[in-house]
């Protein structure tokens, strides 16, 4: 009953998105990653031109990290890119190009979690596995009753459950489609109108008016802070130059470029900052600079971490005689070919 009632609904009010009207799974798995803490209209755009630079998953195989991260760039969560990269090259060149089709051998890729393990084998092979994102839980919850604070391993196990005696095994791709629109569109975080809702005589939360109160959130993540001090190291003569450095692993934004950076561990005052960086200076070059001055900061917010971020300008007249070795020089036309991370871009345009 349920399951007709909602691909009933999806039928007539559903989205119609450009990932919907194809059963190749690379397609489906490449819109699954991108929608990852993506909005649907920004995903839209990094699909179409994911599948217009890479129309298969040996083009993006062959393609080198550093092009796919500078597809990638402006989606944040930069794992996600290079796990899109090592799967390919996994799918590619271990398996003979053929995409996994069971749901054990999706979930064993790289960067594929249960939900998008059972998007992709509903989606493009029809299997009976249920999505739950954030809209399922919320819909579900409501329906229900259920109390179980989401996103734990005890509410999926519980959710997964159920929605397993729900789905419809001839038609999952169309019914967790739904579930997942229905929550979207209808069952929202807040302002739902659920007089008009198809399913507001069974549902427990609008009978009990428990609606605003489900589903139970979780405890939130602990968001630290970070202090980054960036330093816009440029020279004119003999022509412009900037210096970057390649972020290494195991820390945010990895093998992505940036302007040469201190991390502290509590924010520098003001009046001692330039001060503080000519001493930094003096660590890394021989030579004096010209000027050295506070440029703009900026809070950036990441999803456990808040980045305070303040920019200092230094300005030498001509090269260096001596360059650190993690540093590299490039003019600004190559710094903008470069994938970099949201926090540098919007920085570099406002310059
Ligand atoms: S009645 Fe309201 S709370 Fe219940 S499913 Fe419909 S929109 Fe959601």
């Amino acid at each position: 009953m349920f399951a007709n009632k909602i691909i009933n609904w999806y039928l007539e009010n559903g989205r119609k998105l450009p990932w919907r009207e194809t059963d190749n799974p690379y397609f489906i798995w490449l819109s699954e990653i991108i929608l990852q803490q993506t909005r649907i209209e920004q995903g839209r755009e990094y699909y179409s031109h994911f599948t217009k630079r890479y129309p298969t998953v040996a083009n993006l195989a062959d393609a080198s990290e550093e092009q796919v991260l500078k597809s990638w760039q402006g989606l944040g969560y930069y794992s996600r890119a290079r796990n899109l990269h090592a799967t390919a090259q996994h799918i590619a060149y271990n398996l003979d190009g053929k995409f996994p089709s069971t749901y054990k051998e999706i979930l064993a890729l790289k960067g594929v979690g249960r939900y998008t393990a059972a998007a992709i084998a509903s989606f493009a092979y029809k299997l009976p596995y249920p999505v739950i994102d954030g809209n399922v839980y919320r819909f579900i919850a409501r329906l229900y009753g259920i109390h179980t604070p989401i996103r734990t391993p005890a509410a999926y196990k519980e959710f997964e459950n159920l929605l397993n005696k729900l789905i419809d095994k001839e038609r999952p791709d169309l019914f967790n489609q739904a579930i997942m629109d229905f929550g979207s569109l209808i069952c929202k975080p807040t302002g739902c109108d659920c007089t008009q809702c198809p399913f507001r005589l069974e549902c427990t939360a609008q009978k009990e008016g428990k609606v605003s109160l489900l589903p139970v959130m979780p405890n939130p993540p602990k968001v630290t802070e970070r202090y980054f001090y960036y330093f816009d190291i440029r020279w004119p003569l003999p022509a412009e130059t900037i210096l970057v450095h390649r972020r290494p692993s195991g820390d945010i934004w990895q093998g992505l470029y940036e302007l040469p950076l201190v991390e502290t561990e509590t924010p520098i005052p003001h009046r001692i900052l330039a001060d503080k960086a000519r001493q930094t200076l003096a660590e890394w070059f021989t030579d004096e600079p010209l000027s050295v001055e506070a440029g703009q900061s900026f809070t950036h917010h990441l999803t456990h971490r808040t980045i305070q971020a303040q920019f200092l300008s230094v300005k030498y007249l001509s090269k260096p005689s001596k360059i650190p070795q993690y540093f590299s020089p490039v003019s600004p036309e190559v710094l903008k070919s470069l994938p970099i991370s949201r926090l540098i871009d919007r920085y570099l345009s406002n310059q």
